[in-house]
């Protein structure tokens, strides 16, 4: 299940929620690495509902699955973001993959600097997708704080968190397991490298490459990898 994870590589946040035009929402701003335009990647894999081009290029995204929210509940996410100059490229309907660049910042509607206004609504897309609230903006429907809908990892650089707290995706466990064994003594005959034909073929991984590109493998100490172009 994905982890929506914050959508900029630069968390830089310029105006936060409840101040302001954010008044009465959690909408916030993110300014990104400096004062040029960054892009903005998809926090989890979803579908565009609604693009509203009379105003900040408003793009809401609604998640594909239910996501992991950082409180650990489960449910979907559907996000706003405005201030795009151009989502020509863009369509109702639309999926976008998790990473994907998708939107930028921009100043598109009343902004001023490039900025990507951000907003987290708890569950999918409805009705119009936002409302007027008390305070006379308009912000995304079932609004929740950000920190409680979005994830960072360690590809994310700081800048200015606003003094929120994000929780951050945990590394994948090292494996550790062999560090504390004795090494085992080989015995010299063994030492010797086999000829292929007295491999022991039910111990070997076979991977054909379907086309030709980059592959990663994950290899332990003193494991071999041979490679072979098959005739
Ligand atoms: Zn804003």
């Amino acid at each position: 299940m994905e982890k929506p994870l914050f959508p900029s590589e630069y968390m830089r946040i310029t105006q936060g929620y409840n101040e302001g035009t954010h008044k009465n929402s959690y909408a916030i701003d993110n300014a990104g690495k400096d004062s040029g335009i960054s892009e903005v990647y998809a926090p989890f894999t979803g579908i565009i509902k609604k693009i509203y081009k009379t105003d900040a290029n408003e793009v809401w995204l609604e998640s594909i699955d239910k996501v992991e929210y950082p409180d650990g509940t489960v449910d979907y996410l559907t996000m706003l973001f405005a201030h795009d100059n151009n989502v020509e490229d863009l369509f109702v309907g639309k999926v976008i993959k998790k990473g994907e660049v998708f939107y930028h910042e921009g100043t598109k509607g009343n902004a001023s600097g490039n900025h990507c206004h951000m907003e987290c609504g708890r569950g999918k897309f409805s009705n119009s997708g936002w409302h007027k609230n008390a305070a006379g903006y308009w912000s995304i429907d079932n609004g929740e704080r950000p920190e409680n809908c979005l994830w960072i990892d360690d590809t994310i650089k700081i800048l200015n968190n606003f003094s929120y707290q994000f929780k951050k995706i945990s590394p994948p466990p090292v494996d550790n397991s062999d560090n504390n064994k004795e090494p085992v003594p080989i015995p010299d005959d063994e030492q010797k490298e086999k000829p292929d034909e007295e491999l022991n073929l039910k111990d070997i991984l076979t991977f054909t490459a379907p086309k030709t590109d980059l592959y990663g493998v994950y290899l332990k100490e003193n494991q071999k990898l041979i490679i072979k172009e098959l005739t």
